[in-house]
């Protein structure tokens, strides 16, 4: 197992629409294996491959608070099958958009079909912070970020701080903005 970096804005890979994984081998097995090293490390509560830069339909995710036993889940090609039509507000922050939080409004709850670690086919009914937290990182798969879903002055800004820090070679600081809340993935 090994920590990955996490790639942050601007970096472009993280608008590529990640490949589904074909078979589920040895490699898919390992990159599991760093993304979750990563996401705990980070920390975060999701991470989806291509924040480490690797664009396949991958997810990781664990939704246990601090003082419960860890509850790693692991979602491949995972593919929202139904949304509500009732939706809900909560503040997403991103590991590859750090220190930025902002409300987000998305459906309360979701069906999601995806394989398991044996390419066993499951689709569950999310909602909640599971719902949210599984359009996140499905977002991600498909090059969304969470600052799509904001008015587009808020993300403007928020781009502008991204690309004058990166190339200052430093990452934006939005401390005097807001009170740190935490990151989703
Ligand atoms: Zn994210």
């Amino acid at each position: 197992m090994a920590k990955r970096d996490i790639i942050i804005l601007p970096d472009k890979r993280l608008r590529l629409k990640s490949e589904p994984v074909a078979k589920i081998d040895r490699s898919v097995r390992a990159l599991v294996d760093d993304m979750f090293e990563t996401m705990y490390e980070a920390p975060g509560i999701g991470l989806a491959a291509i924040q480490i830069g690797v664009p396949q339909r991958v997810v990781t995710m664990d939704l246990a608070k601090k003082d419960e036993p860890k509850a790693p889940q692991v979602f491949i090609n995972p593919e929202v099958t139904w949304k509500s039509d009732d939706k809900q507000v909560y503040e997403e922050g991103c590991l590859s958009i750090p220190e930025y939080y902002e409300e987000v409004e998305r459906p309360l709850s979701i069906k999601v079909k995806y394989l398991d670690l044996d390419g066993k086919p499951h689709e569950i009914e999310a909602s909640g912070l599971l719902a949210t937290c599984l359009q996140h990182e499905i977002d991600h798969v498909n090059g969304v970020l969470f600052i799509d879903h904001i008015s587009k002055l808020k993300r403007d800004m928020v781009l502008k701080k991204f690309k004058k820090a990166a190339k200052r070679g430093e990452q934006p600081n939005f401390a005097e903005d807001k009170e740190p809340s935490h990151h989703i993935g």
